[in-house]
């Protein structure tokens, strides 16, 4: 099902007259991930696969100061990875082999500004994050959104997803919009036109999971009720089945099996986590109406029982509503692997 394009290896001297090297940090609630990239700009059509060169992971510490250190303590393993002093010539072994550093990051960025305000897991209120990394590396620093930075790296990583789908016929003139549903701690979407994130005009394109669909629901932190990530968010997930971690997997097992003394409890969770997929789906399918919509994030780890227990959900809905019906929902739907590390690949392509 997936076509991976991404090969870790050490740099070839075929590679080292183009080499562009771009440095990646997504920062997480409990780690904080860097990859040194080698990729051209044809990676951000899906185009061309990425090349990561190496990368490093150290424990996420909560505090300003503490987030500070941690992505310079992972760009500087990059800056000076051996994988990295092999992508050079002889003219350029110093800091032009380097486009620039990207970092994928949770709470709300401002991109433009280069800060990030209210990493809750963190405890960081607000982080000049830019400035803060680019003096320390001398390097440019981009921040972005972790689900965005997500987006990117799943599309290079799926080769923009041009397999996906019928009566794909992609040229320069073509508009391709391909969306990124986010199924992690939170609920959201990255939006891609062309290979280009699509940031809105406040950067709050994409925030899905604060659509309200069940009002007499749960309250939200965002002080809505029934919000859609209440329902199928990473941690409404596991409020609602606390008797194993991951939760998905056993959901579905559990509510695959009548003979489980949990079958009927698992069967209702399962409805309403799998109802509220359903719904984000259909919302991307109206409001953007993406080519391909690419699940990824820690729930979307579940794997293959996930995508079963979505389409049959769609297969239902498309069964009561000619409408639906014409969405070809399912067509549309692609699982990112679970094992690469999109998020500071995708940080990576936004530098
Ligand atoms: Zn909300």
């Amino acid at each position: 099902m997936t076509q991976t394009n991404i090969v870790v290896s050490p740099a070839t001297d075929a590679f080292a007259q183009t080499a562009r090297l771009r440095i990646g940090v997504d920062v997480g609630g409990t780690k904080i991930e860097g990859v040194l990239v080698d990729a051209d700009e044809h990676a951000l059509r899906g185009g061309v696969g990425v090349r990561v060169l190496d990368s490093v992971r150290v424990p996420a510490r909560r505090g300003e100061r503490q987030v500070v250190e941690d992505v310079s303590t992972v760009v500087n393993a990059m800056m000076h990875s051996e994988a990295a002093l092999h992508v050079s010539d002889d003219n350029d072994s110093g800091m032009s082999r380097f486009v620039g550093v990207g970092i994928g990051t949770p709470g709300r960025v401002d991109s433009a500004a280069g800060v990030v305000e209210n990493i809750a897991n963190l405890d960081v209120s607000r982080l000049d994050i830019s400035n803060e990394i680019g003096a320390a590396c001398g390097l440019s620093v981009r921040v972005e959104n972790d689900v965005n930075a997500a987006a990117l790296g799943a599309y290079a990583l799926i080769g923009g997803g041009n397999h996906v789908g019928h009566d794909v016929n992609i040229s320069d003139d073509t508009d391709d919009t391909v969306a990124f549903l986010n199924l992690g701690t939170g609920l959201a979407a990255g939006i891609l036109r062309n290979g280009r994130l699509d940031h809105g005009s406040s950067g709050v394109v994409g925030e899905i999971g604060h659509i309200p669909v069940e009002r007499h629901r749960w309250q939200c932190p965002c002080g809505q009720c029934g919000c859609l990530e209440t329902a199928a968010g990473g941690g409404a997930i596991i409020r609602q089945w606390p008797q194993a971690n991951p939760p998905m997997p056993d959901v579905l097992a559990k509510a695959s099996d009548p003979s489980s003394p949990d079958y009927e409890l698992a069967m209702d969770v399962k409805r309403t986590v799998i109802g509220a997929i359903a719904d984000a789906i259909d919302i991307l399918a109206v409001t953007v109406d993406p080519r391909v919509i690419m699940i990824g994030g820690g729930t979307a780890r579940t794997g293959e029982p996930l995508m079963a227990a979505i389409q049959e959900e769609l297969c239902r809905r498309e069964k009561n509503s000619r409408f639906i019906e014409s969405l070809h929902l399912c067509d549309r739907l692609f699982l990112v692997p679970g094992t690469e590390p999109v998020g500071a690949i995708g940080a990576a392509l936004s530098a």
